[in-house]
């Protein structure tokens, strides 16, 4: 399929809603075309369909953007076939040629950076400023890996025998599979492919459903550096078939190595699958991260720290803070400057405006699972500070919760959305235990760290 069926994205609002500008209402169109905007799988070197196709949405409109093939376990396995015949000779090549064949394909990225960003916008809703981070950040991967391609070391240990002489060698392992999340469609792929590659290693990729566009245009751009058939495979694939080809990517046993970025759940799912065959894995799995203000906190300092950490991509990374514990004597100007800087800096919208800075949630059922915390955080005391709706589609508005307390479902499961729930805490000192007696000291710290 090439880029004439490429969809005209037309956005129709029902209702305006508060928080959406009315430019949502104008036409957005991804212009990026072939051979960037690929639709097939990449398998052996060649562009492969599969029996069915499945479409990619624009998170922020809804619309089909394009159609992708939908590879199943048969394309997966004919990747791990592929790859595991490329590893013979890749892993022969001299590391100054995987050195400058990860070089060229870093130049390439650089060189497209902009038709890349506006890939990752289109398919993960990421305003664009975010996704030339983005992309400079993936293409980063391949400059660094191709520096340490270089540098694979060994080593010589002094032997407890006379007649024996240890040495270290580093080899590569074989076939990775390589299993990548929505909310960094890119870089998520370089920073493990490149290591990969470097080592004399071959992939096997699934890029996530909702962002298999990235995924492709990084096949095309390999093409384009001269990496060899084989050694670079990307298999898309739908939610429905995701678990057939994880099934694969995970048992087959011609592939060595694991390496997965994605929910603590699906991460189980796949060791559990691996284990069989016991093969190396790298995890990298679901965050609850807390970020704690304290009552000798420079307030500005720490807004500016809150609003970086909880609000970039629209609170879907992994290191977006998840709970704020806010000490008392701190927590009123905290939580009033936050709620200005929020109204001063937050803007929703389409990822391709220049001023959006928060763009949509990747699909309907995060902006659920958003809405599902915040009611259950209101129906048990927290108040709505400021936002606290669901816009349309999956566009969340930005949402700060005070009163929260350690009961409340958004302080205890990863979130990945805008919200901002606050917890207030207080720090007891020994006249505090003296005052208020011992029992009561304890109750509360049992209740704080619950
Ligand atoms: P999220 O819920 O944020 O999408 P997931 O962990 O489900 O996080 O998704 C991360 C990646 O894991 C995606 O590429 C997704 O398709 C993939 N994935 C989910 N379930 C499976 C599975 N059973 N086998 C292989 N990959 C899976």
């Amino acid at each position: 399929m090439s880029a004439v069926c490429v969809l005209r994205t037309r956005r129709v609002l029902r209702q305006v809603f508060p928080g959406l500008p009315a430019a949502m209402q104008r036409h957005y169109s991804l212009d990026v075309t072939a051979p960037l905007l690929r639709t097939q799988g990449y398998v052996d070197g060649r562009w492969v369909s599969a029996a069915s196709v499945f479409p990619v949405l624009d998170p922020a409109t809804g619309q089909e953007i394009v159609r992708v093939t939908d590879c199943g376990p048969a394309e997966a396995k004919q990747a791990v076939d592929a790859a595991y015949k490329a590893f013979h000779s890749w892993k022969q090549y001299t590391a100054k040629e995987r050195s400058v064949l990860l070089r060229k394909w870093f130049d390439l990225l650089t060189l497209h950076k902009e038709d890349l960003a506006k890939l990752i916008t289109f398919e993960c809703g990421k305003p664009m400023r975010e996704s030339l981070g983005e992309i400079a950040y993936s293409a980063s991967f391949l400059e660094w890996f191709s520096e340490e391609a270089r540098r694979v070391y060994g080593d010589v240990v002094p032997s407890p025998a006379k007649d024996r002489k240890i040495l270290l060698l580093k080899q590569p392992v074989g076939v990775a599979s390589i299993i990548t999340p929505w909310n960094f469609p890119s870089a998520m792929i370089t920073r493990k492919v490149g290591a990969a590659l470097a080592a004399g290693c071959t992939v096997v990729v699934k890029p996530a459903e909702d962002t298999p566009l990235s995924a492709l245009a990084l096949a095309e751009l390999a093409e384009q550096a001269g990496i060899p058939a084989g050694v670079f495979n990307v298999v898309p694939c739908s939610r429905e078939k995701t678990p057939s080809v994880g099934e694969v990517l995970c048992t087959d046993p011609l592939v060595a190595k694991i390496s997965f970025t994605g929910s603590t759940a699906t991460g189980k799912v796949l060791l559990k699958l691996a284990a069989d065959t016991v093969k190396k894995a790298s995890m990298e799995l679901g965050g609850h991260a807390p970020f704690i203000v304290f009552d000798s906190a420079d307030v500005d300092k720490a807004v500016g720290g809150a609003m970086a950490s909880k609000f970039r991509n629209s609170g879907q990374t992994c290191v977006c803070s998840n709970r704020f514990l806010v000490q008392s004597g701190i927590y009123d100007r905290f939580v009033e400057k936050l709620g200005r800087a929020m109204d001063a800096e937050l803007r929703l919208g389409h990822g391709s405006e220049p001023d959006t800075t928060q763009g949509p949630l990747i699909n309907t059922r995060a902006a659920e699972k958003v809405v599902h915390q915040i009611s259950d955080a209101v129906s048990q005391g927290a108040k709505v500070l400021k936002g606290g709706k669901r816009l349309d589609g999956s566009f969340m508005q930005p949402t700060l919760l005070a009163d929260v307390t350690t009961d409340m479902l958004c302080t205890k499961e990863e979130t990945f959305g805008p919200l901002l729930p606050i917890i207030r805490y207080q720090l007891f000192t020994l006249s505090d235990v003296i005052t208020s007696g011992f029992d009561a000291f304890l109750y509360s710290i049992i209740h704080e760290a619950r």
